[in-house]
């Protein structure tokens, strides 16, 4: 999953780079490193952990390049290690490079290199890249402009999997040669300075214009230039595209970590997805979409594929699909939709949710769909990103950059905007009004009501300390409260390593209730007023096992049942996770925190996976 950040211009490289990394950790902690180029040479410092560690090397502060790359690793191939660390040189220290991704073929590459007497320092895929350069670069008998380009190039085609590649040469003080095959990159253009990063918000405080890298395309930076290239090494031309988040919503802004801002950050990343989709009076309109009632007549099938938090919202979008617009949904994940041959056509509109618009499985499963002769559709929060440049139509939610790794705004945004892509669906559909217009009215109020759920969530907290210690913790719902369950114990799972389980709360007594003995904790989500008694009779069987119970609700219930009571503001239950899973995410946060974990950063976790 890796970040990758590079600059040239006239200012001293490496506090920019190191700059850029600190913000582009969230997408892996194992390893970092930068290189640049100085009056001698080629210069690596790299070290095993976090980015902070590069200020304690010895020499960092005598760097005086202005040009120069960096790396955050999530290691895929090789240990977390100073050797396995990127950046890479080859074995005449002539080319550095760093990359995002995984070169599936390294170990034939490496013992074709090998034959020809290169040496290999790493377990990293990665260590073949520079030397495959190398290798190019020695054999090209011309020596024009292009020569350092025509070796990336040819290294490059004999790569498969995935990669975004930094590379910068000695020979070449002043330039610097980027490519991409599905792994992120932008580029950013600045005044006599250019930028590289994984990711828009890493380089936001530096410019807010863009370029884009499509798939096999090349880009050779200098200070004052961008030439871009295409996989035949013709000439192309690019338009920058320009960004309005401000760098100030990319920092803490005085929350102590990411989640917590971005939790409380909510009312305004919902306010900003619906925007001016649609008011009380008005109908529904994306001016990205031209759907047509004989499209979505002829449908058979929706599909919502996407990976992690995403498909749990996937998983809300398909119960406002079938029950307002009527047409059968299903939710799969990535990673197995692809491999499964599914059973798709053009009667199936494929919806693919993924915040970065990176997630490599989704992508892969966006391809596979379009062969298949589906429409394809992309939820994203990242204007221009790759799954939004291969889908066939894309909506935006409007959080603004989500910087921790445990996904909260995004998710929220990403139910609001599937359920007006519902209503605009139903309208073209001319289904029943009454039940589009009370939607449209409680997604306005939304906002507010998130305002007083978080207020009323805080109680959560208190909650935590009896809880932090505990191993294992249930989650229970039925109908559209069972994909909050999920949710609520992914969050738990990922930031506060607590084994969690979430089960229809029904299929309880079919197994997993086994598990229930003495002082367990169960969790349970009602919001469907016809579930409310079935759920009260799942929740009275634990407690007759002796578990500890924390009820979300905003139903009329017994509240001195159970350990602790929090009461949500009502809602369409259509939209009802946008409020129930405020009090769990809340309560995941204060139980990482009360074990004084890392919240932002958990372990062996990284942002979008970029990587399959
Ligand atoms: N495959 C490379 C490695 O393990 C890069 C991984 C990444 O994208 O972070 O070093």
């Amino acid at each position: 999953m890796c970040g990758i950040v590079g600059y040239i211009g006239n200012q001293k490289a490496s506090p920019i780079l190191i700059n850029g990394l600190l913000r582009l950790e969230y997408r892996g902690y194992d390893s970092a490193g930068i290189s640049t180029i100085e009056k001698n040479g080629l210069s690596i410092m790299k070290d095993k952990g976090r980015v902070k560690n590069l200020y304690n090397l010895e020499g960092i502060d005598n760097l005086t390049g202005t040009i120069g790359i960096a790396h955050t690793r999530w290691a895929t191939h090789g240990k977390p290690s100073q050797e396995n660390s990127h950046p890479h040189m080859d074995n005449s220290k002539t080319f550095s490079v760093v990359h995002n991704g995984i070169i599936e073929n390294y170990h034939e590459l490496r013992n074709f290199l090998t034959e020809k007497g290169y040496t290999f320092y790493s377990q990293t895929d990665t260590e073949v890249i520079p030397n495959l350069v190398h290798y190019y670069y020695n054999k090209d008998e011309k020596n024009d402009d292009l020569k350092f380009l025509r070796a990336v190039k040819n290294a490059c085609s004999d790569l498969k999997g995935s990669y975004a590649i930094e590379i910068i040469c000695k020979n070449h003080p002043n330039c610097m040669i980027v490519t991409r095959k599905d792994s992120p990159l932008v580029i950013g253009k600045g005044e006599n300075e250019n930028y590289i990063s994984s990711d828009i918000p890493a380089i936001l405080s530096f410019t807010k214009n863009f370029y884009l890298l499509d798939d096999f395309e090349f880009a050779i930076l200098t200070t004052n230039s961008v030439d871009f290239y295409n996989k035949n090494l013709e000439h192309i031309q690019k338009e920058t595209k320009s960004i309005e988040w401000n760098a100030a919503s990319a920092e803490k802004d005085g929350y102590e970590d990411f989640m917590l801002k971005e939790i409380y950050e909510q009312p305004t990343a919902i306010r900003e997805t619906i925007g001016a989709k649609f008011n009380d009076s008005s109908k529904c309109e994306f001016d990205e979409l031209n759907f047509t009632k004989e499209y979505l007549s002829s449908l058979n099938k929706i599909y919502f594929i996407a990976c992690g938090t995403a498909m749990h919202a996937g998983l809300v979008g398909k119960n406002i699909m079938e029950k307002l617009c009527k047409i059968p949904t299903e939710v799969d994940v990535a990673s197995e939709f692809r491999y499964r041959d599914p059973l798709v056509d053009n009667k199936t509109l494929c919806i693919f949710i993924s915040q970065s618009g990176e997630t490599a499985d989704t992508i892969a499963a966006l391809k596979l769909c379009k062969e298949k002769g589906a429409k394809t559709l992309a939820v994203s929060n990242v204007i221009g990103s790759s799954i939004t440049r291969e889908a066939d139509y894309s909506i935006y939610t409007h959080a603004g950059p989500e910087i921790a790794v445990a996904s909260t705004k995004a998710y929220t945004s990403q139910v609001v905007l599937v359920a007006i892509l519902a209503i605009y669906f139903a309208q073209i559909l001319e289904l029943d009004n009454k039940q589009i217009n009370d939607l449209k009215k409680d997604i306005i109020e939304l906002p507010k009501k998130i305002e007083e759920t978080l207020k009323i969530s805080e109680n959560v907290k208190g909650f935590s300390k009896k809880i932090y210690q505990e191993k294992d913790v249930f989650f229970l719902g039925r109908g559209v409260d069972e994909a909050v369950a999920k949710e609520g114990s992914l969050k738990l799972k990922e930031i506060s390593y607590i084994h969690s389980e979430s089960y229809p709360a029904g299929e309880l007594k079919h197994g997993p209730i086994a598990l229930i003995e003495n002082g367990i904790t169960v969790v349970s989500i009602i919001t469907e007023k016809h579930l409310v008694e079935k759920m009260i009779s799942n929740i009275q069987e634990v407690i007759t096992r002796g578990a500890k119970t924390l009820v979300i609700t905003n139903q009329n219930v017994d509240e001195n049942m159970f350990d602790m009571t929090i009461k949500i503001p009502e809602t369409n239950s259509f939209i009802s996770p946008i409020l129930s899973i405020i009090p769990l995410q809340l309560l995941s946060y204060y139980i990482s925190k009360e074990k004084g974990l890392d919240v932002d950063k958990p372990r062996n976790l990284a942002k979008s996976v970029t990587v399959e």
